[in-house]
């Protein structure tokens, strides 16, 4: 992450935190004035109130904090509601401090689960604030920060979650490094070998050593993106990374139904996350996020979460090797 064109962009990028919007708490505002949305409506009535291009394009530096977006990302925070499907499951989520994995955290909590979060140390606000939603619920939450690019932390990261939560059955697989480059010229071999690093071998790596503790019933589930089948050239590196997770998440299905254990994967498609406005989309693309797909914006990491609820559901017993999508109406994920 140190090449010429990634401290380019670094340098350009503008930090205006204080202009944000709440999203999440505008969202609960407009349900309690009849606007839909709110503690007693699903999350679906809200996505009437979400915003839509053009965007404000206020970049962060990598990694970036959804607490500092603008406008905040609604993750779920005043709209999911559980219905115990998860009831006394351990999960571990990789980037369960913003954006999708954040989502994914809140949805499992009220869904009777106990979750540990894994994140990198500059994520510790965002961290922070989940944490107290997931004990919000009465919910034990774990916070295990760390770089998924070392093998050895992954394999200690299993071993804290699985031995601090008392054990593992859920393992989502949602960190990832995407950064935009003009062309295959300018992708330096270190941003590909973090790229793949933190995308393709950590979710190896991790699955590997959950293996060890997981037993019948267990579920790994991965994170993709339409990017898989219909790559965006300025993000060719990581688009072939969610590519890997897709076939990694077939063949390891069929390696492990005859373990009762099942791997699915949940492919979005355009979403406000901390990922686009740190460097995973550039300042056009970011202004029009979404625009094109039928739906006309970006999806919001609290229209997905249920996904990855699905994707664990031990009601979908006969579901594995499954790709789960939501893409705005811009077809199959993959
Ligand atoms: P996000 O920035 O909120 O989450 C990504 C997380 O990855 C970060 O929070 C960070 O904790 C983690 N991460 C990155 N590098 C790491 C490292 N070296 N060590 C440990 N953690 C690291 O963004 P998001 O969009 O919610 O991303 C979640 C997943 O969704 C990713 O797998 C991404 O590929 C996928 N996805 C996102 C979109 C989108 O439009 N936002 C579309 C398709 C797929
Ligand atoms: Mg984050």
């Amino acid at each position: 992450m140190t090449d010429t064109n990634r401290r380019t962009f670094l340098a350009g990028a503008a930090l205006t935190a204080g202009a944000a919007v709440t999203l999440a708490s505008n969202t609960a505002a407009s349900a309690q004035s009849g606007g839909g949305g709110g503690a007693s409506e699903p999350t679906a009535p809200a996505a009437a109130g979400y915003p839509k291009p053009p965007y404000p394009t206020d970049m962060q530096p990598w990694p970036g904090l959804a607490s500092r977006m603008n406008p905040r990302p609604d993750h779920g925070e005043t709209s999911y509601k559980g219905s115990g499907k998860l009831a006394g499951k351990k999960a571990l989520i990789t980037g369960g401090d913003s954006g999708i994995g954040r989502a994914a955290a809140i949805a499992y909590a009220r869904e009777g689960a106990d979750v540990a979060i894994n994140y990198l140390p500059a994520e510790e606000p965002d961290a922070k604030e989940v944490v107290a939603l997931i004990e919000a619920e009465g919910r034990k939450a774990v916070a295990i920060p760390g770089d998924l690019r070392s093998e050895e932390f992954c394999r200690s990261l299993i071993s804290q979650a699985a031995d601090q939560l008392g054990g593992l059955d859920i393992l989502v697989n949602n960190a990832a490094l995407q950064q935009t480059r003009p062309s295959i010229a300018e992708i330096s071999s270190e941003l590909f070998d973090d790229t793949m690093k933190t995308n393709v071998y950590a979710p190896f790596w991790l699955t590997k050593a959950a293996l060890e503790r997981m037993e019948a019933g267990a579920v790994i589930v991965n994170t993709s993106s339409e990017q898989a089948g219909n790559p965006s050239p300025e993000i060719m590196h990581y688009a072939m990374t969610r590519a890997a997770v897709l076939n990694f998440t077939k063949g390891l299905a069929k390696e492990l139904a005859p373990r009762g254990i099942r791997v699915n994967a949940v492919a979005p498609g355009p979403f406000w996350t901390p990922l686009q406005v740190s460097g995973g989309a550039t300042t056009e693309k970011l202004r029009t996020f979404g625009g094109d797909s039928p739906m006309g914006r970006a999806g919001q990491p609290a229209e997905i979460a249920a996904l990855y609820v699905a994707a664990a559901d031990p009601l979908l017993s006969y579901s594995t090797g499954q790709i789960f999508g939501s893409t705005g109406g811009n077809g199959q994920p993959a």
